[in-house]
């Protein structure tokens, strides 16, 4: 192995550079040259890489965004694209790829090693935690601890008005950033994709109950993927006399910042891994930290695998919320 790539796709993760850093530097201390390929697949299309030294990461460990950019590459989806990556690999004599992303890049990837057999590892960088093979991925804690800022203050004029608070949350197919989000801030009410059954009625129903219980100003949490928050806030409106509800959405915010301590040793465990795993000879594989320790997963129990949300922690917010 004497050249690899890294680059990163599809949405931006607080603690991608940290990450990046990682496969530099690790690389160089191997005698490797990495190359960084900026926006992700569309790099290829563009030719745009280059060699990178380890003063090309300096200063980025706490930088959120990633400084190679990210995007997301129609092209990619179609087999030429993917010819066209494969030969700008050969061309610059890269014998293996690091890509730090989430399902659609690795999905990606496992097609550049199956057509052209490139050897590619993944990191998991993408903050929505939705990623089997590791128990966190890079950017979800960050997030997390954003929202929670964010809902620690809307809890503030809650409860100073009396209202309800619907703050809607990034999750499109998982609800791990709202089930954390509802914990940590102490929601009353979560609706998460992956209880359907959990929905704007049952909210209403639940916020109805605990207005009877003496409540005076609740926070609820939803997912993208279940509804808008505007909806819900005017659901509860509708449904619940005496309620006056409003609604948050906290999108792209979630996206940005400084990564935290847990995010930026999460992104350089898996970057100098990743460097490993392809100088030891793997050619699709992930690497995640599960139980504190390093884990090496091959692509194809990773793409597609549905990871469950914690029973217990959704458990625990029922308990709580009373
Ligand atoms: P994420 O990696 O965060 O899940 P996306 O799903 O947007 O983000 O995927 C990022 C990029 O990965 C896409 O723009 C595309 O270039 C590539 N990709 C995604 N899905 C596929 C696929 N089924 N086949 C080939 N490439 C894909």
């Amino acid at each position: 192995m004497k050249r690899i790539g890294v680059l990163c796709s599809g949405g931006d993760a607080p603690g991608m550079n940290a990450n990046v850093r990682a496969v530099v530097r690790a690389a160089l201390e191997r005698g490797i040259t990495p190359y960084g390929i900026d926006r992700g697949y569309a790099g290829f299309l563009a030719g745009a890489l280059r060699p990178l030294t380890s003063r090309d990461v300096s200063g980025i460990v706490n930088l959120g965004g990633t400084f190679l950019r990210t995007a997301r590459c129609r092209e990619f989806h179609e087999p030429a694209g993917r010819t066209q990556a494969a030969a700008v690999l050969r061309q610059h004599q890269i014998d293996g790829l690091v890509v730090c992303g989430g399902d659609g890049s690795f999905t990606g990837a496992q097609l550049l090693h199956r057509e052209h057999g490139v050897a590619v590892v993944g990191t998991p960088g993408t903050i929505d935690n939705d990623l089997a093979g590791t128990d966190h991925t890079i950017g979800f804690d960050t997030a997390v601890q954003t929202a929670v800022e964010a809902c620690d203050r809307i809890r503030d004029t809650a409860h100073s008005h009396d209202r309800v608070f619907v703050v809607e949350v990034m999750g499109r197919h998982a609800g791990f950033i709202a089930l954390e989000v509802a914990v940590a801030a102490g929601a009353e009410v979560a609706l998460l994709p992956e209880h359907p059954a959990h929905d704007t009625a049952w909210c209403c129903q639940q916020i109805a109950l605990m207005q009877q219980r003496g409540k005076t100003s609740m926070l609820v949490v939803v997912a993208e993927g279940v509804g808008r928050g505007e909806q819900v806030a005017a659901a509860i409106d509708a449904q619940v006399p005496g309620t006056s509800a409003r609604a948050t959405v906290l999108g792209h915010v979630l996206r940005g910042g400084s990564p935290s301590s847990d995010d930026r040793v999460l992104a350089s465990l898996t970057g100098a891994d990743a460097v490993a795993a392809l100088c030891e000879g793997a050619t699709c594989h992930h690497c995640g930290v599960i139980a504190g320790r390093l884990v090496r997963t091959p692509l194809e129990e990773v793409v597609g695998v549905k990871k469950p949300l914690n029973p217990a922690t959704v458990a625990l917010l029922g308990t709580l919320a009373t």
